[in-house]
């Protein structure tokens, strides 16, 4: 695999999804970093989503509850490049009916290697780092090479 390099930019979109018995985990983590989160574009799934903006007031794209296709449509945006910082506060103690999704969207950051928090500890660092409101160079998959290899006959 050809790699090249891209931007993450300062303003990031930033995806946040969390398991019921996480949930309370990440509206208390958004709530604590209520002012540096107004700053960046925010995604979630369905329920994730609706309860978060309902307890903190930020203006958050609510996508479609994760287990009727919200995390394929999260990993889907990351494909797509619309969404470049992940929030998954998943429940390591359940067995879910959606868990081959939860592994999909896990898979599809690590390919497209953004940043990835999957507890409040995590998540916390993150926001500290000084590259959460700043830019930072990663590499990406070069999807027009990785064509012109596939398709060369
Ligand atoms: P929900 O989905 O925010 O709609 O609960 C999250 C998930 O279970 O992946």
């Amino acid at each position: 695999m050809e790699y090249k390099q891209v931007t993450l930019p300062a303003d990031k979109s930033i995806a946040l999804v969390a398991h019921d018995n996480k949930k309370q985990d990440l509206l208390a983590w958004c709530e604590k970093h209520r002012e540096t989160l107004a700053t960046h574009k925010l995604y979630a799934t369905g329920t994730t989503g609706t309860i978060i903006e309902k307890n903190t007031a930020l203006p958050i794209t609510k996508l479609i509850s994760g287990p009727l296709g919200g995390d394929q449509q999260v990993g889907s945006l990351i494909t797509e490049g619309k969404v470049d910082f992940l929030i998954f506060f998943w429940d390591p103690f359940e067995p879910l009916p959606h868990d081959p999704d939860v592994k999909a969207l896990l898979r599809i950051a690590a390919v497209w290697n953004i940043p990835v928090a999957c507890n409040q500890v995590s998540a916390d660092f993150m926001v500290a780092s000084p590259l959460f409101n700043g830019t930072v160079s990663r590499s990406i998959p070069d999807y027009e090479s990785y064509m012109r290899s596939r398709a060369k006959s």
